[in-house]
């Protein structure tokens, strides 16, 4: 095997440590992705240091030891994260959740042993090499994610897993190993003890991921626990997900389009929204999508500007592009329509205007009432293409208005 490509700051931590005495590995993901040749996001540390040694021996660095009880120590090495977590051997499970207690280990193979998936349980130090006891790299081979163990039992432990799994196969573009994909339909109902914050974040993931469509279709039971509002759905086919770009609100518009019936589709993205806990930027942005992507659309310039009166430009992209991946026609000149209103700087905001309040109270127009109401038909009137964005042309409309019939 070549060796592995290691920033610095992952060599800084594994010296450090082992000048300390201790042994220490990188670990999981960026193992995984190191020998997928992608670039890792972030590179996790394993070490039989105990969390308060970790401590000790990055006195001189900027730590974040929130994670302490759990065996994490986060180091900031010019601003890049590290998380250093001691060996870990995980009590027993009780309530499909949590390990009723975190064991520290001295042993690299507890710590690998208790990791969720093969490829994922794959350590690597420099001089010592790739340490695979569970076939990891033979998986990354046959692109197949496996339990570590007994899958159903691992899933009993954590129902989070089984999601995690369809997330890593989407993720990669893998399959699942045929016991794990069995022991994911069995104990799919596992799911629901799960916080729907953590639910999300796999979801996300899943949906982000490189075959997002191939796997919903595989495990429609997993996708109908993240989002029971797709149980109803019968078989549908979500392949307009492999047209989208890699933007959650798209996928997850186009996902609510094709799984949720029009009649009431709106209200049950927004429950189901809600029910994941998204921030309220994300699900008002979707379902505006959302809803734009199953409306008509006028090419005329007043009709793109009336629109972007409410909706900010990229929300208008994000649904063409949702429409295009949908298959729902469009007038094929809205995308040059809307580069050319938003390249002139057409005015589609009371800020653009080319008066404010004060021109007008300048000009003679009472304080207050008159004066919100003049603004308003003239911001109308130019949104319309019935008056141009000129001051005088604007103050020469608004004593038009003012004069008695
Ligand atoms: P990503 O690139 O998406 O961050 P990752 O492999 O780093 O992938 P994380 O969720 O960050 O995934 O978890 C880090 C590692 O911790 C995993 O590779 C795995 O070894 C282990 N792990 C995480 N969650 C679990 C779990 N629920 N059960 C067992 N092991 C887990
Ligand atoms: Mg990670």
């Amino acid at each position: 095997m070549e060796p592995l490509f290691l920033p610095n700051g992952a060599k800084f931590a594994l010296e450090r440590l082992e000048s300390r005495g201790y042994e220490a590995y990188v670990v999981g993901g960026c193992v995984r992705d190191s020998l997928l040749g992608l670039s890792p996001h972030d590179w996790d540390l394993t070490t039989n240091a105990t969390p308060d040694e970790t401590a000790a021996a990055f006195s001189d660095c900027r730590l974040i030891d929130y994670g302490k009880k759990h065996g994490t120590v986060t180091v900031l090495f010019h601003g890049e994260p590290l998380e250093i977590t001691t060996y870990r051997l995980d009590g027993v499970y009780t309530d499909n959740r949590h390990p009723a207690s975190v064991t520290f280990s001295k042993t690299l193979a507890d710590d690998l042993a208790r990791r969720d998936f093969t490829v994922n349980a794959m350590a690597y130090h420099p001089a010592r090499g790739l340490v695979d006891l569970f076939g990891g790299a033979n998986d990354l081979a046959r692109r197949a994610i496996r339990c570590v163990g007994n899958a159903e039992t691992r899933f009993e432990e954590d129902g989070l897993r089984i999601l995690r799994a369809v997330r890593f196969a989407s993720a990669l573009d893998f399959s699942l190993e045929p016991e794990t994909g069995r022991a994911v339909h069995a104990r799919v109902a596992l799911l629901d003890h799960i916080a729907r914050e953590r639910i999300r974040e796999e979801w996300n993931k899943l949906l982000l991921g490189k075959s997002p469509a191939k796997i919903l279709s595989a495990y429609p039971d997993v996708a109908a626990r993240a989002i029971p509002a797709f149980a109803g759905a019968g078989r549908v086919d979500p392949a307009a997900l492999s047209a989208a770009p890699n933007d959650l609100i798209i996928r997850l518009s186009v996902l609510f389009h094709v799984y949720l019936s029009k009649e009431n589709r709106l209200e049950t993205a927004d429950r189901a929204m809600r029910d994941l806990r998204y921030d309220n930027a994300a699900r008002e942005e979707t379902l505006a999508v959302l809803e734009l992507a199953g409306a008509d659309m006028d090419p005329a310039e007043a009709a793109v500007r009336r629109l972007l009166v409410s909706h900010a430009p990229q929300t208008l992209k994000r649904a063409l592009e949702a429409k295009r991946c949908l298959g729902i026609p469009f007038p094929e000149k809205i995308p040059a329509v809307l580069e050319t209103v938003l390249a002139r700087g057409d005015c589609v905001a009371l800020r653009d205007l080319a008066v404010n309040g004060r021109d007008l109270m300048n000009a003679g127009i009472p304080a207050g009432k008159p004066v919100g109401a003049v603004l308003n038909r003239l911001f109308e009137a130019v949104v319309e293409g019935d008056l141009p964005n000129r001051k005088d042309a604007l103050l020469r409309a608004a004593a038009d208005m003012r004069r008695p019939e």
